[in-house]
């Protein structure tokens, strides 16, 4: 491509409305534009990223045997309804966009295509002898972001790969969620990425895992805990790991203490001088089920930790069936406001115990009558505890359970593990801690869609069984703009070859002078032929400009027709490292496209 004759519009300051560096560089360099709030229009630099980017994913999905499909964008909301999921996501969560068509019909733009894909299984599978099978599809999505931002990494419409797979069996599932685990490791490395694959929390569903590729960035969303030794590495809202031991209390003797202004665990524990592990802190959370109903939760644990919400929800959808449904819809510490439509009386806010009466609850039709009362292992074998006393500004001392405290039954895991915690697999490592952007999820799904749409096989022993599935997607608009944040310097982007628009720019310094535009139009079309993605810049530009824009867009390598061609060479520069050579003219194009293909090769 000759630059002369592109739409090329670099900007040299940085756009208000970019505030990472990727997202600044990607407008910068001219290859997107906000059409709205996290909608971009994609350039044709960035296209072309896109495409390279695609085409890996192509050839790494279909090694494993998926086969590549699309799946139309508009969904019927009577597929969603099926699968129970209609509601929840165009209204409690709201990320899916709706309409209604002139028939009246309720229509979703797909943030995903579980409800799709397993109606077409549920209507073209029906024998074992089909199975395993893996559709794909790289198609935009659409998601109606609560906080779309930082460019391509959150919008509201962006490019996915998804798909599906349907199995006989959980051992069939198991097997291709590892050569998944294997193909998503290939993509990014393939890419040029530094990754990590970490254990992800797979909500209600549960099944036997999911993990998640993180890209390693400052900017990254995403919290991830992990192991020096490289045995273990979690996102922060799934990780697990070792509490610190628990000092022994001081306490002996069960009393109520006066303890004015204590109502957080740092100003409880210095007025009593004594450690938070010996304090079981109870903690308030107000739950909507899908029923419609309201439960007020009691959380006790251990003073020094914190309940991890995620964790939170997932123990609270198992227990959805008491309260007539099947997931929770929100969950939050309730603020005065939503204590007013529920509490019969003002709450003692930093001194409940964990024997709060359920008399605090005034009745109500969609209001559980009586608290949900949670214990986090952390708390459940503390002795001679310090707690609240359900009376502002006093704690009781010396608590013990099954003597002053009736334990609650349920006990869960819900507590937030954090850098500095001890590791389960060997308490001499400490987790430590890295941000990442989530670029891949694959997901052990089982039976949840296929027995809400009905979707069944026939056994080898003749019986009707629910299909097991499997989901993977990855976020191809995403890596792109992922591949930008972890490698950029400060004259612009460095593309990993991989993945750059064009792997080579050849700069002709003085337009002018026709020995240069000659010599390099003929570089130029050496590279073309011998399978290179090359640009020209033939613009009627400064030498400088065209070096600061090469620089911007980020092109591996740089071929200028300059000064040496008198001595038969040109200038070779490496964007990367900014190493420049002087090369014969004559071996230029078999030099630089010996790099090329060795640096392809080595991340195959
Ligand atoms: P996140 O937690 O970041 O919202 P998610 O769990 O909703 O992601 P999935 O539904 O698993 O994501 O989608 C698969 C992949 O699609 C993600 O791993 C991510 O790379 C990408 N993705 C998800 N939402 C967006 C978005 N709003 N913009 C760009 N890419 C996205
Ligand atoms: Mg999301």
């Amino acid at each position: 491509m000759r630059l002369s004759q592109m739409l090329f519009v670099t900007l040299r300051e940085d756009p208000a409305e970019a505030e990472i560096p990727s997202h600044k560089l990607l407008l910068r360099a001219g290859y997107m534009r906000r059409i709205a709030s996290g909608v971009y229009a994609y350039l044709p630099l960035l296209l072309r990223v896109l495409n390279k980017i695609s085409n890996i994913v192509r050839e790494e999905m279909n090694a494993t045997g998926a086969q590549e499909c699309l799946l139309p964008q508009m969904q019927p909301a009577e597929l969603w309804r099926e699968s129970g999921r209609w509601d929840t996501y165009t209204k409690a969560e709201g990320i899916m966009f709706s309409l209604v068509d002139r028939r009246q019909q309720e229509m979703g733009l797909g943030p995903t295509h579980e409800e799709v894909i397993t109606a077409i299984a549920r209507d073209m599978v029906r024998s074992y002898r089909q199975l395993p099978l893996h559709l794909y599809q790289i198609q935009t999505k659409f998601r109606d972001e609560i906080r779309p931002r930082f460019g391509l990494m959150r919008g509201r419409e962006f490019i996915m790969k998804d798909g599906y797979s349907f199995h006989a069996d959980e051992g069939s599932l198991r097997a291709t969620y590892q050569e998944m685990y294997t193909a998503y490791s290939n993509i990014l490395r393939r890419c040029g990425l530094e990754f990590r694959a970490v254990d992800a929390d797979s909500g209600a569903i549960g099944g036997s895992g999911s993990t998640e590729f993180m890209v390693l960035a400052e900017a990254g969303e995403d919290e991830v805990l992990y192991t020096e030794d490289g045995t273990y590495a979690a996102n922060a809202e799934k990780a697990v790991s070792l509490p610190t031991e628990a000092v022994p209390s001081t306490f002996t003797q069960f009393e109520k203490l006066d303890t004015p202004n204590t109502p957080t665990i740092d100003s409880l524990a210095k007025f009593l001088n004594c450690s938070p592990t010996q304090i079981v802190k109870n903690v308030l959370y107000q739950a909507v089920f899908d029923s419609g109903q309201t439960v007020l939760v009691l959380v006790s644990l251990r003073g020094d930790q914190d309940v991890n919400d995620v964790k939170l929800t997932n123990e609270l959808t198992k227990l959805a069936a008491d309260y007539g449904g099947t997931t929770v819809l929100t969950l939050g510490v309730p603020d005065e406001e939503a204590q007013r439509q529920w509490a019969a009386k003002p709450l003692p806010l930093g001194y409940m115990a964990p024997d709060l009466g359920d008399d605090y609850i005034k009745g109500g039709k969609d209001i559980a009558p009586q608290f949900l009362r949670l214990i986090d292992a952390t708390a459940t074998d503390l002795k001679n505890f310090v707690t609240g006393s359900n009376e502002v500004g006093y704690h009781t001392v010396g608590g013990n359970w099954g003597q002053q405290f009736t334990r609650p039954k349920q006990v869960v895991d819900v507590r937030q593990a954090a850098a500095g915690d001890r590791a389960r697999h060997d308490p001499s490592q400490t987790l430590q801690t890295a941000r990442g952007i989530e670029i891949g999820h694959i997901f052990q799904l089982g039976t949840k869609y296929s027995e809400k749409l009905g979707a069944t096989y026939t056994s080898e022993s003749g019986t009707e069984q629910p299909l097991v599935m499997g989901c993977y997607g990855v976020g191809v608009s995403r890596l792109a703009q992922a591949a930008v944040e972890q490698s950029h310097d400060k004259h612009g982007i460095v593309w990993p070859v991989a993945i750059a628009p064009y792997q080579v720019i050849v700069v002709i310094p003085n337009m002018g002078d026709d020995h240069q535009v000659e010599a390099a139009k003929a570089i130029y079309k050496a590279l073309l032929a011998v399978g290179v993605d090359a640009l020209l810049d033939d613009r009627d530009e400064r030498a400088g400009v065209k070096f600061k824009d090469a620089d911007l867009i980020g092109i591996p390598y740089r071929i200028v027709t300059g000064r040496a061609l008198g001595d038969g060479k040109v200038e070779v520069v490496e964007r990367a490292t900014g190493i420049v050579q002087e090369v014969a003219l004559t071996d230029v194009v078999a030099l630089v496209k010996g790099w090329i293909d060795e640096e392809l090769l080595t991340n195959r």
